[in-house]
């Protein structure tokens, strides 16, 4: 075993008693400006019945309410441009950032000098369980715009003192040649992006494998959690990869460490998590799958406290054999709420199906993934469309046996003629509900 980096050794490997005290002062004092000053959370207690001295005890996290995305979006509207969920005066805030608006109207986000201090740490840790150390160098291949996830990794990158490349503006061969110049050892870039930059390479003769950087950082999609996505990028980069899990509105809160690639650590330190049944809002017994409900704890000027994600988690048991206490999810994000289909009594995602067939299809090949009801009863199945002829038996057999390993469960898979499935570049639009 490598020699495990820590941002905070101390807080990193404390028992889950400590964590949960840490977790409490913490909202306790996030509590207590967000009482006194923030109009949108004293308007939801008020509304609720909670007062300041509920809270006294970490179980009472649970007499708080929920906060869905839907009350930000109507809070903002009704209160242009930045809503009221502001804790401070406009003028102590110094970051603007937004959602990118693909399920809605964009939600503007804004920290102030210490929450953004804060959200760097919060990347001080990711950048610590990649192993990233002192003497790392960051390259950015990206532009920076107003979307959080690069702009936190490179404060995080600042406040550890490790040299940072910026190569907004170029395109990927400049950015190819900067990186190999350069040396760079790290690069945070999407999975679809970390392929791109490997097409041009390859067209242009810089061999990957042989260049400085030894791991690519990964968010925007799963990629280091998708096995076969990882041993490709992994192969053809010759660097490890790790993921990183955030959200707009809560900051960025799962990271994977150097000694478990299947799962990612929640880092309690900084958030509260909650698994809970999506139905009832209520727990889920440990090991189940149920949805991620996040408090972030740094971040009083903006908070999110008890903040439906939608997400679908599973906490794997036992301690991580990096030493750290932060538990661990495995497999990351299972999927949407809204997304689980329950085929013969197995829960299905679609992006889980989409993993495995994006595994065994060709860039230019399409394919479509349709639930339907049969006799009353939900099933599945996948449509091809491959660009290349002669493998029209073997990749479906093969994408259903891997389906059948995984889940256990027989799905029809089908080619189509080139054609007949309408072109998307999005996994979410290839997924068709028939149901309704
Ligand atoms: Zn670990």
């Amino acid at each position: 075993m490598e020699r495990v980096e820590y941002f905070d050794q101390k807080v990193e490997t404390a028992s889950r008693d400590e964590l949960a005290m840490l977790q409490f002062k913490k909202l306790e004092t996030l509590l207590g400006k967000v009482f006194v000053s923030n109009p949108f959370y004293k308007e939801k207690f008020k509304q609720h019945g909670i007062h300041p001295q509920d809270i006294r005890h970490p179980d009472d996290l649970l007499k708080l309410p929920f906060t869905i995305k839907r009350e930000f979006e109507e809070n903002q509207e009704k209160n242009p441009p930045f809503g009221t969920n502001l804790t401070e005066p406009l003028e102590n805030y110094v970051q603007y950032h937004q959602t990118s608006g693909t399920t809605g109207k964009p939600l503007k986000f804004l920290d102030t000098k210490e929450s953004w201090e804060w959200r760097g740490k919060v990347a001080c840790h990711i950048l610590k369980g990649a192993g990233v150390t002192r003497g790392d160098r960051i390259l950015f291949p990206f532009n920076f715009g107003p979307y959080t996830a690069f702009w936190i990794m490179y404060e995080g990158a600042y406040q550890l003192g490790i040299l940072i490349i910026p190569t907004g503006g170029w395109n990927s061969l400049q950015r190819l040649e900067c990186m190999i110049v350069n040396k760079a050892t790290v690069i945070p870039t999407t999975p679809t992006y970390a392929l791109a930059l490997a097409d041009t390479a390859k067209e242009n003769g810089i061999d990957l494998t042989s260049s400085s950087v030894k791991s690519l950082l990964l968010s925007g999609e799963p990629g280091a959690l998708v096995p076969q996505v990882r041993e490709k990028l992994q192969r053809i980069w010759g660097a490890r990869c790790f993921d990183y899990i955030g959200l707009t509105e809560v900051g960025t809160w799962g990271f994977q460490c150097t000694e478990e690639p299947n799962g990612v650590h929640i880092l309690d330190s900084e958030f509260i998590a909650e698994i809970v049944e999506p139905g009832t809002g209520l727990p889920v017994p440990e090991g189940e799958t149920g949805e991620l409900i996040l408090t972030n704890l740094g971040r009083a000027c903006m908070p999110s406290i008890r903040y439906r994600t939608g997400d679908l988690v599973k906490i794997k048991k036992g301690l991580c054999l990096c030493g750290r206490t932060f538990r661990v999810l495995e497999g990351g994000v299972l999927g949407r709420k809204d997304e689980m289909i329950i085929i013969r009594g197995v829960n299905v995602f679609p992006n889980v199906l989409a993993n495995v067939i994006e595994s065994y299809i060709q860039p230019g090949d399409n394919y479509r993934i349709e639930v339907y009801r049969k006799r009353g009863i939900d099933e599945i199945a996948i449509q091809l469309e491959m660009k290349e002829e002669g493998k029209e038996e073997v990749i479906p057999k093969a994408i259903q046996g891997e389906i059948k390993t995984k889940l256990n469960l027989r799905i029809e898979v089908e080619t189509v003629p080139k054609g007949t499935l309408p072109k998307s570049d999005y996994k979410a639009k290839r997924f068709v509900d028939r149901r309704k």
